[in-house]
């Protein structure tokens, strides 16, 4: 498979908390990093927008369990929690879409209440290929969202890891991603 004009980057959530020790750590999350430099580096290489989203919340979001959610604390924006991986390095030019920023709505999806898909129409972009954290929410979401805004979808299965809250999540949301139309790939399905 290669790469080409039309295609995009979107890699969701990789954040402090969400990563090992982090306030809402994903068991092994820290694996998908240097595989999404790599995927973040041949977009890169050939001039192809890259997105990264982030949860970015107000102190008082919704989703806490102190206002009736059902998470930790996580991602308050401008705090340590919230910041990228240190090691998640995808390229200066990448556009990050911050999410999930009224302390009344919940935003798992990077197009919820962002501007996502007005800056992939000005861009071209047909083709969608999204990875990140978590599995089961967030890549889960973003993928739904893309396939029913038209978009073709690539699933970066080497690029994805679940929270599972229930043990099966995380590969019930791959399967329900591959049933909806995304297409799973790896690092070595691109000609690199
Ligand atoms: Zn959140």
């Amino acid at each position: 498979m290669d790469l080409q004009t039309g295609d995009a980057l979107i890699i969701a959530d990789v954040q402090n908390d969400f990563l090992p020790g982090g306030a809402l750590g994903v068991p092994r999350g820290d694996e998908v990093v240097p595989a999404l430099n790599r995927y973040a580096a041949a977009f890169d290489a050939r001039g192809l927008p890259i997105f990264t989203s982030r949860d970015w919340h107000p102190p008082d979001h919704c989703s806490f369990r102190e206002r009736g959610g059902i998470w930790p604390v996580h991602c308050v924006a401008g705090t340590k929690g919230a910041e990228f991986h240190p090691d998640f390095q995808p390229t200066p030019s990448a556009t990050v879409i911050s999410k999930a920023t009224d302390p009344k709505k919940e935003a798992y999806s990077a197009f919820e209440g962002t501007d996502l898909d007005k800056y992939l129409r000005e861009a071209g972009v047909r083709r969608l290929f999204i990875g990140g954290l978590a599995t089961d929410y967030c890549v889960l979401n973003t993928v739904r969202d893309a396939l029913a805004r038209g978009y073709a979808v690539c699933l970066l299965e080497d690029g994805v890891r679940a929270v599972n809250l229930r043990p099966d999540d995380g590969r019930k949301a791959e399967d329900e991603m591959i049933r909806l139309g995304a297409v799973p790939i790896r690092l070595e399905s691109l000609a690199l």
